[in-house]
């Protein structure tokens, strides 16, 4: 018998949603689908309720409420989430281990270990469907223009070498 209880779980509003999907592959745990044009969570029993899809929603539909749902269980979300293949798994592992969900991690991985699959190194590598939080961020220049060579934005970083040059020429 499935057991109820009053939990975190996400919520989508469907005056928002406009169905562009962005979301899904936020989702490791596969608990999305966009159905009719809106975004559904199909099975309470996948939701974890930690929020990995509200970062990736750009209408900001996404939201986690308390409500009575089926409770998460680890060992059930496993079955389905090796179906997927190893990124999955890996998405699903990072997703737990930032959000400290000690136990569950541990589930999850007893659970790959008692079916002989690979565990995937999840902790070192960025990940596909990732929390946006845990991203790597490059805090790099970008090219401002596509042709020829790129053109970069920070002019300013060259300016005590560009001086000196001016000065060299003015004195020779
Ligand atoms: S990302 Fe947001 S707007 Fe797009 S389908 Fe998902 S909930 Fe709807």
């Amino acid at each position: 018998m499935e057991d109820i209880m009053k939990r975190d779980i996400i919520k989508i509003n469907k005056e928002k949603c406009t169905g562009c999907g962005d979301c899904i592959p936020g989702c490791p745990e596969g608990a999305l689908q966009v159905i009719d044009g809106k975004a559904r969570l199909i099975n309470d029993l996948f939701c974890d309720g930690l929020g990995a899809c509200i970062g990736t929603c750009p209408q900001e539909a996404i939201e986690i409420e308390q409500r009575e749902a089926v409770s998460y269980d680890e060992v059930n979300e496993m079955e389905n989430i090796v179906k997927e293949g190893s990124n999955v798994i890996k998405a699903h592992l990072k997703h737990l281990d930032d959000h400290v969900q000690k136990d569950f991690l541990k589930q999850a991985i007893d659970f790959l270990i008692e079916k002989n699959i690979k565990i995937p190194d999840y902790e070192s590598e960025t990940v596909p469907g990732s929390c946006p939080g845990s991203m790597e961020m490059d805090l790099g220049e970008k090219p401002v223009s596509g042709q020829g060579a790129p053109v970069y934005s920070g002019e300013l970083r060259n300016w005590p070498v560009q001086l000196q040059l001016l000065i060299q020429m003015h004195l020779i």
